[in-house]
């Protein structure tokens, strides 16, 4: 069985053909700068890069394009679109519309329409990205995929927000949390890595990467997540300010004379490491600046991985113990002083880190780098959420 798994922003599509049989990506690649002139698709299969220049006005001549590639003689891995068993679609945001992954249709087409607003940034897009598949392969079966659903066991008490009950009930306004598909794939990982089953084990999963989220899995089951209602909560990340007192919020934007909105995007885009260090958004930059003596660069990695603690802290109070941390995405996966740093000082609760294995190069493969000593694990393990979207596509079907 072949899954084409797609993951569609406002101006890019991203895809990845994956082979069920192995759990193998046969083809992969990126459309940029769709409905912006210059548009390109970068397509890498059979061991060749192939690019191809041209404007794509809409995420259907994107879609097009992908599929052309994926049956060209050259560029092409498959004879023909049939054998594209079906497609998976991430969509971020869930609201309480959707608990599980869900075939699209007509009907769950409307209600992604109705909680579009839930996360205005990334749902349109995604949107956009399944109604370009039905149109140019209207016959193939296909998943929506949502980034929230690992996060739907969070019991009442974890999800809820102390408002009035009667606005959650209402609005649905509570916490969801994202990268749900990356704590899922890396707790899952993690027990099999192990060679424990899932509910044997209580794992705290660290997804850092440009957007960053840190969660709690009690038996195989998610009790908490550091996101919110919307992926601005939780630790700072590359932009975005993470946990803040909503009142300085509205302090700032009457000081700065920003409305919601602009403050919003404040909180979303000019905040986080981005704001603290005023250098970058990037961890390797922050590091090369900090190693170079920059204040506000170390500054910003120390808030970063005290954050991070803190969460650990508290997690490991909600799971009531803890067997192992997982380190995952961009940040979690190459960056030892990040890791060092947030696990520094809780050697007390078993936590102790080997600084040698620490420090070893990413060579996208799962690393224990926890000392002999350590009663808790704590383990490297490179995230796959596209092989989670195309698995819980295949098991949908
Ligand atoms: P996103 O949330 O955009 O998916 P990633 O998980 O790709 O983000 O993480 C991006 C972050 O990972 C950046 O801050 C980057 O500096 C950091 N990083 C550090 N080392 C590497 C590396 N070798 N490769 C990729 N990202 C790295």
């Amino acid at each position: 069985m072949k899954i084409l798994v797609i993951n569609a922003g406002s101006s890019s599509l991203k895809y990845q053909l994956i082979d069920m049989a192995n759990e193998q990506v046969i083809a992969k690649g990126t459309c940029e700068r769709i409905g912006i002139s210059g548009g390109k698709l970068t397509h890498k299969a059979n061991g060749k890069e192939f690019v191809v220049e041209r404007e794509l006005p809409n995420h259907t001549e994107a879609i097009s394009l992908v599929l052309g590639e994926l049956v060209d003689k050259e560029a092409g891995v498959i004879a023909s679109m049939d054998e594209i068993d079906a497609v998976g679609h991430r969509v971020v945001a869930s609201g309480e519309a959707f608990t599980q992954t869900t075939l699209v249709t007509d009907e769950t087409m409307r209600l992604m329409e109705e909680i579009k607003e839930l996360a205005p940034l990334h749902n349109p897009a995604a949107i956009l990205g399944v109604n370009a598949c039905r149109a140019v392969m209207p016959d193939k079966k296909m998943a929506l995929v949502f980034d929230t659903s690992f996060h739907q066991t969070m019991p009442d008490y974890a999800k809820l927000y102390a408002v009035d009950y009667e606005d959650y009930q209402k609005y649905k306004v509570r916490r969801y949390g994202a990268h749900g598909t990356s704590h899922k794939f890396v707790a899952g990982a993690a027990a099999e890595y192990l060679k424990k089953k899932p509910e044997e084990l209580k794992i705290i999963t660290c997804h850092l990467g440009n957007g960053s989220s840190i969660s709690a899995v009690d038996g195989g089951k998610c009790i908490d997540t550091s996101m919110g209602f919307t992926p601005l909560a939780g630790v700072p990340m590359g932009t975005r300010s993470g946990d803040i007192d909503v009142a300085a919020i509205e302090f700032l934007c009457r000081k700065k004379g920003m409305s919601m909105e602009e403050g919003l995007a404040y909180l979303n885009k000019k905040s986080g490491m981005l704001g603290i260090s005023g250098v970058s958004s990037d961890f390797r930059d922050l590091c090369k600046a900090s190693d170079e003596g920059n204040y506000r660069a170390d500054l910003a990695l120390k808030m970063f991985a005290y954050s991070c603690k803190k969460y650990v802290g508290a997690y490991m109070a909600a799971l009531g113990g803890l067997d192992v941390i997982v380190f995952t995405a961009g940040v979690g996966e190459n960056t030892p002083t990040v890791r060092a740093d947030v696990v520094s000082g809780l050697e007390q609760f078993g936590i102790v880190l080997d600084p040698e294995k620490n420090r070893l190069k990413n060579d996208g493969s799962i690393h224990d780098i926890s000392a002999e000593n350590s009663k808790v694990k704590i383990l490297i393990i490179p995230t796959n959420e596209e092989l989670v979207i195309a698995r819980e596509t295949a098991a949908l079907l």
